[in-house]
């Protein structure tokens, strides 16, 4: 009897098991937690003109909301998205709210069938404006409340959580100074510290002229046993790249689809084994793709490239991981196999240490 094939609609792509190492914390906020945080605390007075009668309305004030704080198709600029950031980002304002987002992107992560799971999260965005905030916050109890949510949701659901910690280029360089300080001190002196940061990146916009600039943070984070991932060729050239590996040497490129732009730079990534974490719909709500037909993941796999599939930023993208497996299954053809590949690059390539892999592999083998 030959192998039976089920077809990918009958596959439950939720309970498969999945290693996820791209996904934003503070970019994955539920809805609900926006509107429950912002109404309580006044954030959002501001709408309430603009809305009139339907403000209170909680049905219309979901709606509302939903089309501000959503990317729910190709965006028109980046003024859009970024709207949809400020908004999510206005809501953190203090210990409660991060342990609270913290946890229910764990839970999140875990309804979306994740054994493995590296969340990245920036405290310099986080903190951004919030200078005049009521509740004690600073950067470090910005990380700590972070890793107290962690912490409490793995008490709860079977999951290995590693987290990875961002620099967002284009914000103020004395915050990020300050806040590498902190991070330094804490990474030498507190256990829990310790266990849950695993990562460092660099993210927003990348700037060509700027790449040394960064290299002694990263150089630091690296001689402190974290492991570098950097967002690159997402919507810049190949060239971006390389210059990427030549001043960071990273494990790690977040998206890099432009890679598949120069023959040079796929054959560098073979060689160094870059490991490629890719983002479909991300990549086609900020048109960085025109569409999945047209997205390079499968060309990647081809060329012989470490990749893993990722939500990047799932709540405001409107999507989740499962979300991802059901549109590669259904749209090109990714199958169980591809998916098994995938996961077990995810794993060889997650900073989280070997112990904790080690209680994952049995579902990726
Ligand atoms: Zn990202």
């Amino acid at each position: 009897m030959g192998k039976i094939v089920k077809s990918s609609t009958s596959i439950n792509w939720r309970a498969t098991p999945k290693v996820e190492l791209h996904r934003h914390l503070d970019g994955s906020v539920r809805l609900e937690t926006i509107l429950d945080h912002g109404l309580k605390n006044g954030h959002f007075e501001k709408f309430r003109s603009l809305l009139g009668e339907n403000f209170n309305s909680p049905e219309k004030r979901q709606d509302f909301f939903k089309q501000k704080l959503k990317i729910l198709k190709p965006m028109e600029s980046l003024e859009d998205v970024l709207n949809s950031f400020w908004l999510t980002q206005q809501i953190m304002d203090g210990p409660e709210i991060l342990e609270r987002i913290a946890f229910e992107n764990v839970e999140d992560c875990f309804l979306d069938g994740i054994k493995l799971a590296e969340l990245r999260f920036s405290p310099v965005f986080i903190a951004e404006g919030k200078k005049h905030a009521k509740n004690k916050f600073d950067y470090e109890t910005i990380i700590q409340s972070i890793i107290s949510g962690v912490e409490k949701a793995k008490k709860k659901y079977p999951i290995e959580v590693g987290l990875i910690y961002i620099i967002p280029r284009s914000l103020n360089m004395v915050e990020i100074k300050k806040c590498h300080e902190v991070l330094l001190d804490l990474l030498k002196n507190d256990k829990l510290v310790q266990s849950n940061i695993v990562g460092a990146d660099l993210a927003d916009v990348e700037f060509y002229d700027r790449m040394d600039e960064f290299k002694p943070f990263i150089n630091n984070y690296r001689n402190a046993g974290l492991g570098i991932t950097i967002h690159s060729g997402e919507n810049t050239s190949a060239d971006f790249l390389k210059k990427t590996f030549e001043t960071y040497n990273p494990q790690r490129i977040g998206h890099g689809i432009h890679v598949m732009d120069d023959k040079k730079t796929i054959d560098m990534s073979v060689k160094m084994q870059t490991h490629f974490e890719v983002c479909p719909t991300s990549n086609i709500l900020t048109r960085c793709s025109e569409s999945i037909d047209l997205h390079p993941i499968r060309d990647m796999i081809n060329a012989g490239l470490s990749v893993s599939l990722n939500s990047d930023d799932p709540h405001i993208m409107n999507i989740d991981l499962t979300h991802e497996y059901e549109l590669c299954a259904s749209k090109i053809n990714f199958n169980e196999e591809t998916f098994k590949k995938l996961n077990k690059m995810a794993l060889d390539s997650s900073f989280v240490d070997s112990t904790r892999k080690e209680k994952v592999k049995k579902y990726f083998n």
